[in-house]
């Protein structure tokens, strides 16, 4: 259920109200708009009076929520938020780009591509220590002396850090980590969702392969039922009956998710399209549609990497398209 409230309201008005309803056994989440103030209500809200509610003074009017979605939904919180990343701002207007390594490989590597990207204008920086691989037989990551090297390449550029938890027994290791990925496989594990959902990592949550977009809003919501409101999504990507693809990327995902959900929501077209030739064109689609960021896979090496080498772009196409999402977003800024 979402109560507006009138401009007119006073702190005091407000909080008066609030207490009224936590004591009726619903939690309140307050979202102070641009235009209104809307008191979010999540709980067992069927007994609350809503002509009651609706009659005092300071209530513009009330609704009830008809998604399971409550803190990720848009009537909650009208406008768009604002996610930190590592000190960059992503959503509401503020666009980065995440670039790097399908995995970390060697210092050499990942210190030469952090440089490199950094140059062509990307915000943070990736790479995957821990990697969810098809088969056990394939390169798993260098695990902790990974994100060793990831922390190495963060000092030497001051790029905030992203990289996937695949495993809460892990979670230690991430102190030092900006963001925490949480890949498409492990979208809905729900046990992990819950845990990070009692910290206060800022989260890139990836929609799963076979997820449809309510199912990806309501594993965001797992993470901000637990009180940790720093979610970012990232479309990837999904099975279809289409193979010539690794998957297909939803770019109606972007307009879908920023309809129903007020966080910010990024294109991940390396994963998506599973090839290098075709990532550029889905960057700048991103970039058109009003998503609020990318994350791009960057190689120095393509043909040697021991990951996801054919989607990687070298840093001089990086570089290149870096240039053209500019433009784009000039464009539809203006
Ligand atoms: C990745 O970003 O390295 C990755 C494994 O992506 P996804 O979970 O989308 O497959
Ligand atoms: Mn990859």
């Amino acid at each position: 259920m979402i109560t507006v409230l009138k401009s007119s309201a006073t702190a005091e008005q407000r909080d008066q109200l609030i207490r009224w309803l936590e004591g009726q056994n619903v939690q309140v989440h307050i979202s102070e708009g641009s235009e209104y103030t809307v008191l979010g209500l999540v709980g067992d809200t069927a007994h609350i009076d809503m002509e009651l509610l609706e009659s005092l003074d300071i209530v513009d009017s009330v609704k009830r929520v008809s998604e399971p979605f409550k803190k990720v939904n848009r009537k909650f919180h009208p406008d768009d938020s604002v996610i930190d990343a590592g000190g960059v701002l992503i959503g509401g207007g503020h666009f980065a780009v995440i670039a790097g390594p399908c995995s970390v490989e060697t210092r050499e590597q990942i210190i030469g591509v952090a440089h490199a990207v950094k140059a062509s204008g990307a915000a943070l920086l990736r790479g995957g220590a821990f990697k969810p691989r098809t088969s056990p037989y394939d390169f798993q990551g260098l695990h902790g002396e990974g994100l060793t090297l990831l922390l190495e390449a963060k000092k030497a550029t001051g790029l905030p850090i992203v990289t996937e938890l695949m495993d809460m027994q892990d979670f230690d290791l991430f102190e030092d980590v900006d963001v925490i990925q949480v890949g498409a496989r492990n979208m809905q594990n729900f046990g992990m969702l819950k845990k990070l959902g009692r910290t206060d990592k800022t989260i890139l949550l990836k929609r799963g392969l076979a997820n449809s977009i309510k199912e990806l809003l309501m594993s965001a919501e797992y993470i901000m039922a637990g009180g940790n409101e720093n979610v970012i999504l990232c479309e990837r990507g999904i099975r279809t009956f289409e193979t010539y693809t690794r998957n297909t990327l939803d770019i109606s995902a972007v307009p879908v998710l920023h309809e129903l959900t007020h966080l910010p929501v990024i294109i991940d077209p390396s994963h998506a399209t599973g090839h290098a030739s075709l990532v550029p064109s889905m960057a700048l689609a991103a970039a058109a549609c009003g998503a609020d960021g990318l994350m791009i896979e960057v190689h120095n090496d393509p043909i040697h990497a021991l990951c996801d080498g054919a989607q990687s772009l070298t840093p001089a196409q990086f570089d290149e398209l870096m240039g053209q999402v500019r433009r784009i977003l000039e464009v539809v800024r203006s």
